[in-house]
Formats: C-alpha cells, sequence, structure tokens
C-alpha cells in the first residue's frame, strides 16, 4: 500500500462505529473530575520548545529521544505536546490563574506525541486525561488528587488495578539521596548501559527508570530515597497516607517509583495494571512544587496526574467491559419513488428538530436495499413509504427487535414514534431485569 493509503507508524484512527467508547470514557472522565471542582481547559497541541525543555528536563527520555520538534516557517522551534501539564503551566502563568484564588484545578483530555517504538499500549500518538491542583501545598491535596484518579479508573469500569506510592523528597533532602545514589552507581558503573553511565554524570535518579534488564536489577539494590527524606517530607508523606486511608484508598508504598519525568516533588504515585502486558501503567502523576518557579512564575506548590487513555480502553477490552452504546438510529424511512422520497425529506426534517435520530436513503437503493440497510444501521424502527402511504396519510412503523407492525399516522408522527420508542425501551428494560 502506499503511504497516502496508510497512517502514519504509531498512530490509531478511532472509527465511527467505536467513537461511543471513547466519548463515554471522556465523558466519564470529565464529570467525575467536576466532583472535585475539576473544570477543563484547553490548551494548543504545540508549545515553544522550550517550555518542556524547561519543565519535563533535558535529561530525560521525553526530551532526549521522543520530542518531536521542527523549526516553523518562522524560525521558531516548536514541539508537538509530548504531555500536557507544560502547556498547562505555561497557561497559567501566562494568563494569571495563578494570581487568582489557589487552588487552581483544571483537567484537561488531548493527544499526545511521543518519537517512541510502536507496540501495545505504546504510540506516537496517544491521548491522556489529566489534571493539575496549582496552589495546593497540603498533604490533602496529594490524597484529593489519587483518589480522583482512582475514581475516574473505577468510573469507567476499572476496579482491578493497584496503586503505589513513594515520596522522592524535596531538593534538599534528595541532594543527600542523589550523593548515595553515586556513590552506589558508580561501584557498578562498568555493568551500566552506556545511557546510565551519561546519566550517572548528569542524573542518576533517572537510571532507576531505565528499561534495561540490567540496569533495573542493578537499580534494585540501591539506596531507596525513602531512607534519605528530611523530617518536613517524612511528615508530609505519613500525612498523604493517613487521609489515602481516610478516603478509603488501599496502596502499597514502592520505594522505587521515581516517574519519568524531572519535575515532581514529595509524592509520585502511578496505577498499575497486571492485565495489559508490559505497558501496565495506566496512570502517574505526582507533586511538583518547584515546576511553577522553574517556568518562570513565582513558588506555587502543585501536583496532577496524567493517564493514557489507550491503555484505559486497553484494558476494558481485555477485561471485556460492555459500554454503554446510544442507539444509532430511532427510525430509519424507506421510501419508493420521487414522491415518497420528497414526503420522506419532509418527515425526517420535522423529526430531527423535534430531537429524533432519523435516516433515508441517499443512495438510490431499491425497497430490499433499503430494508438491509436498516437493519444493518441498527434502526430501533422503520417505515415504508410508498404511493398507498402517501394517499392514506398513514405507514406501518415496524419495530426492527420483535418484527410487531402499528399504523402511524404521518401527519403525527412524532407523537407516535416518541411513544413507540418509550414503550420499546420500557419492554427491553422489563426484560433486562427479568434476566437477571
Ligand atoms: P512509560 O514508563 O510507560 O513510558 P511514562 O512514564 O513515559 O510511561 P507519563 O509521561 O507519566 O508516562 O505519562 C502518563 C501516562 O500516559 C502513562 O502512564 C501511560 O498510561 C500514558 N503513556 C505515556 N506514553 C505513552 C505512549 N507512548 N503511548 C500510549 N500511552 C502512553
Ligand atoms: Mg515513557
Amino acid at each position: 500500500m502506499s503511504e497516502i493509503n496508510r497512517a502514519v507508524k504509531g498512530t490509531n484512527d478511532v472509527l465511527p462505529q467505536d467513537s461511543y467508547r471513547w466519548q463515554f470514557v471522556e465523558k466519564q472522565m470529565l464529570s467525575t473530575a467536576a466532583l472535585y471542582g475539576f473544570r477543563e481547559i484547553r490548551v494548543p497541541v504545540f508549545e515553544h520548545t522550550e517550555v518542556f525543555l524547561r519543565s519535563v528536563g533535558d535529561t530525560t527520555d521525553v526530551v532526549q529521544k521522543e520530542m518531536y520538534t521542527f523549526a516553523d516557517k518562522g524560525g521558531r522551534s516548536i514541539t508537538l505536546r509530548p504531555e500536557l501539564t507544560a502547556g498547562v503551566i505555561r497557561s497559567a502563568i501566562e494568563k494569571g490563574l495563578i494570581n487568582g484564588p489557589l487552588p487552581v484545578k483544571a483537567c484537561y483530555v488531548g493527544g499526545c506525541y511521543r518519537y517512541e517504538k510502536p507496540q501495545a499500549g505504546r504510540l506516537r500518538e496517544f491521548h491522556q486525561f489529566g489534571v493539575e491542583c496549582i496552589g495546593a501545598a497540603e498533604p490533602n491535596a496529594d490524597a484529593e488528587v489519587i483518589a480522583l484518579a482512582r475514581q475516574v479508573l473505577s468510573s469507567v469500569g476499572i476496579e482491578k488495578i493497584s496503586l503505589e506510592i513513594n515520596s522522592i523528597g524535596c531538593p534538599k533532602c534528595r541532594k543527600h539521596y542523589v550523593d548515595a545514589l553515586k556513590e552506589y552507581f558508580n561501584s557498578r558503573r562498568d555493568e551500566l548501559c552506556p545511557t546510565c553511565q551519561d546519566r550517572l554524570e548528569r542524573n542518576p535518579m533517572r537510571i532507576l527508570d531505565c528499561k534495561s534488564p540490567i540496569c533495573s536489577a542493578i537499580a534494585a539494590d540501591a539506596p531507596v530515597v525513602t531512607d534519605y527524606l528530611c523530617d518536613d517530607c517524612r511528615d508530609h508523606f505519613e500525612s498523604v497516607q493517613k487521609h489515602l486511608t481516610a478516603a478509603g484508598i488501599t496502596f502499597t508504598v514502592n520505594p522505587h517509583i521515581v516517574r519519568g519525568l524531572d519535575y515532581y516533588t514529595r509524592t509520585v504515585f502511578e496505577f498499575v495494571s497486571g492485565e495489559i502486558g508490559a505497558q501496565s501503567t495506566v496512570c502517574g502523576g505526582g507533586r511538583y512544587d518547584g515546576l511553577i518557579e522553574q517556568m518562570g512564575g513565582q513558588s506555587v506548590p502543585s501536583l496532577g496526574f496524567a493517564m493514557g487513555i489507550e491503555r484505559i480502553m486497553l484494558l476494558l477490552e481485555n477485561q471485556k467491559t460492555e459500554l454503554p452504546c446510544p442507539s444509532p438510529c430511532d427510525l430509519y424511512i424507506a421510501a419508493m419513488g420521487e414522491k415518497a422520497a420528497i414526503k420522506a425529506t419532509a418527515l425526517c426534517a420535522e423529526l430531527r428538530s423535534d430531537g429524533f435520530k432519523v435516516q433515508t436513503d441517499l443512495c438510490g437503493r431499491g425497497l430490499k436495499a433499503q430494508m438491509k440497510f436498516a437493519d444493518k444501521s441498527g434502526a430501533a424502527f422503520t417505515m415504508v413509504l410508498g404511493d398507498n402511504e402517501l394517499l392514506a396519510g398513514c405507514a406501518k412503523l415496524k419495530n426492527m427487535q420483535t418484527g410487531e407492525e402499528q399504523d402511524a399516522d404521518l401527519a403525527n408522527l412524532s407523537a407516535v414514534l416518541w411513544e413507540a420508542l418509550r414503550s420499546s425501551a420500557y419492554d427491553r428494560l422489563a426484560d433486562s431485569i427479568l434476566e437477571q
């Protein structure tokens, strides 16, 4: 197949017959976030490259290997967002949100772009839902944000997922930890992969995140950050755990989680599933108290998380979770002959303005083919219009599920259809209650 007929490697299409799944999941995400006071923010798909260099960190895999960076026609260096936190923070500083009432609670859904090796759950264009809680320093904020992530996952039908949390301290205590890490990894320098040997000089904590089996084995015996926390960071972490318990959230402390982006401080967390193979982290987040200052604003402690929507979809598929699929068509009007087609156009216009989903033939098909199409497109009811029906001002309304027919007065079609849909929905509901 030539390139013109092929999607770019690592990208996906969501087809019309599947988009209800995405619409349901995104709606659940935004409405759950609203329960906690988060409102949607929309930021551009691209930013000045500097926005990501400053925030994500120039020693991370994302910045070093994965960004889609290009010069635009005006010679600016532009990058397609690899994540949304940086853009949201840029916006919160630029538009003055951080000078208004705090905390600012913002959530988002959007595409992200990373040049990675595509595989199940790892794409070059993928989508994240996430939240940023800007200006909240207290440990109950950490617990609230984690509780929100948990509730979002439950709201789409994901229950079997574990929460792991850690604290990676503040710059003050982290300095001692980084010294200890340097000493440890230096003693095994020759065994590390070349990238990690470089990381040892520039940012030894990144070694803990290396995916090579040898480096991960060495990292497993490295000093753990929780042994180096200062009193304030330890108190904060203990309090986060108390609030999580109060919110009824189960978790385990995993001292090896450091997260892949440089901006985190104190609390970091991940929701991990055993059911989607190697790409098992569905959601990652944490506190980033230094980020806003690092990006040119004042010091405003903040936190957030991001979850990968494709990984959630994968998990829902593996779990065989059925998502509610809205009926695609209430009524299909099959028309025979031009007069009937014109009447069908008038009826469609009237019914659609009353809010019904109505379709008629647009392809000049014969009656049999029209009915076949109506059946395939999932119409709840069908109606055939021909000369006799036009003359009588009345047609048969057929329930496609039961095959039952009733007379429908064309002058009063909205009311008849409404009643028919209502009672058939009632029958379906009664059936499903009886089946239980
Ligand atoms: P990983 O360790 O799997 O590479 P990450 O630490 O790079 O993940 P984050 O930057 O924290 O991921 O992004 C948050 C979430 O976004 C991840 O937990 C994951 O669900 C999703 N995600 C990240 N990269 C991809 C990708 N390339 N394709 C699909 N989803 C992704
Ligand atoms: Mg990654």
